[in-house]
């Protein structure tokens, strides 16, 4: 049962549960982007992010991979085990997009021979910068070992995520994890959907993902929905 409010971000509410090892993630309508500078609602997109999430973490635990997915509660509340949360957005790359190609001089859609790792310091008020292993360290958000098992669950994630998305016609550039310390064990938290990867569609190229929002490239609706029916087509039955 939902208890007090824990936390309202950007995107999901969290509430206690009678159990203290559980939370529920409300996923809502809200938008953000550009780290709150830009506000936007969008019908359904809590439904279609909360789908996605779930069908997700099932995949990826089918592989092995330890999430904190417990059970949907409704079509919008997933139970979850609560994490102590690691400051870190673990951002994967596979394909050229957004700031790495702001950044640096790399071309978008440029593919990597390699999937390329970026640790960004979970901080709305520092503007999420950049870590190396150092400043993670400097800073207490995370031990060397703990980022050393970061990197190899971020590795692994992605080995499964992109077969699994190619299937469905979905290019997957990149996307961003989050990771919280469980019993001792370091398991995979918060969310996997249009609003924290960028999908493309393999035959056009054309954005499926929150870059349709961020910059106004089209209906936004129709992207998360097409996104939904090729990840959870069960959902529209
Ligand atoms: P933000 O905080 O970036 O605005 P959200 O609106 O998605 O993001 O808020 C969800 C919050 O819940 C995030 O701060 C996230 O780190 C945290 N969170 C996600 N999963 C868990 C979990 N299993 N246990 C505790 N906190 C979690
Ligand atoms: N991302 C996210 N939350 C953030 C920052 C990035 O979910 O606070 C995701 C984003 O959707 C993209 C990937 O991480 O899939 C890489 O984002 P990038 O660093 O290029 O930032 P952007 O230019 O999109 O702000």
């Amino acid at each position: 049962m939902k208890r007090e409010q824990l936390y309202s971000g950007k995107a999901k509410t969290i509430y206690k549960t009678d159990d203290p090892d559980t939370l529920i993630a409300e996923f809502r309508n809200s938008l953000t982007a550009f780290n709150g500078e830009k506000k936007g609602e969008m019908e359904l997109k809590g439904y279609y992010n909360a789908q996605i999430s779930k069908k997700m973490f099932e995949m990826l635990e089918a592989g092995g991979i330890k999430t904190h997915f417990v059970s949907m509660l409704s079509d919008i509340d997933m139970l979850v085990r609560k994490v102590e949360i690691i400051n870190i957005e673990v951002i994967v790359r596979n394909i050229a997009a957004g700031s790495i190609t702001k950044k640096y001089p790399i071309k978008e859609g440029s593919v990597f021979k390699s999937p390329v790792l970026v640790f960004d310091f979970k901080s709305d008020e520092y503007g999420d910068p950049m870590l190396n292993d150092d400043i993670a360290v400097a800073l207490g958000v995370a031990t060397r070992e703990e980022l050393a098992t970061l990197r190899k669950l971020a590795l692994r994630i992605n080995e499964l995520l992109v077969p699994y998305l190619d299937g469905k016609g979905i290019l997957l550039p990149d996307f961003k994890l989050e990771f919280g310390r469980k019993d001792g064990e370091i398991i995979l938290a918060d969310e996997i959907s249009c609003d924290t990867c960028r999908f493309w569609d393999k035959e056009t190229g054309k954005s499926m993902d929150k870059d349709v929002f961020r910059f106004d490239k089209g209906d936004i609706s129709k992207a998360y929905e097409e996104v939904a029916r090729r990840i959870v087509p069960e959902i529209f039955k």
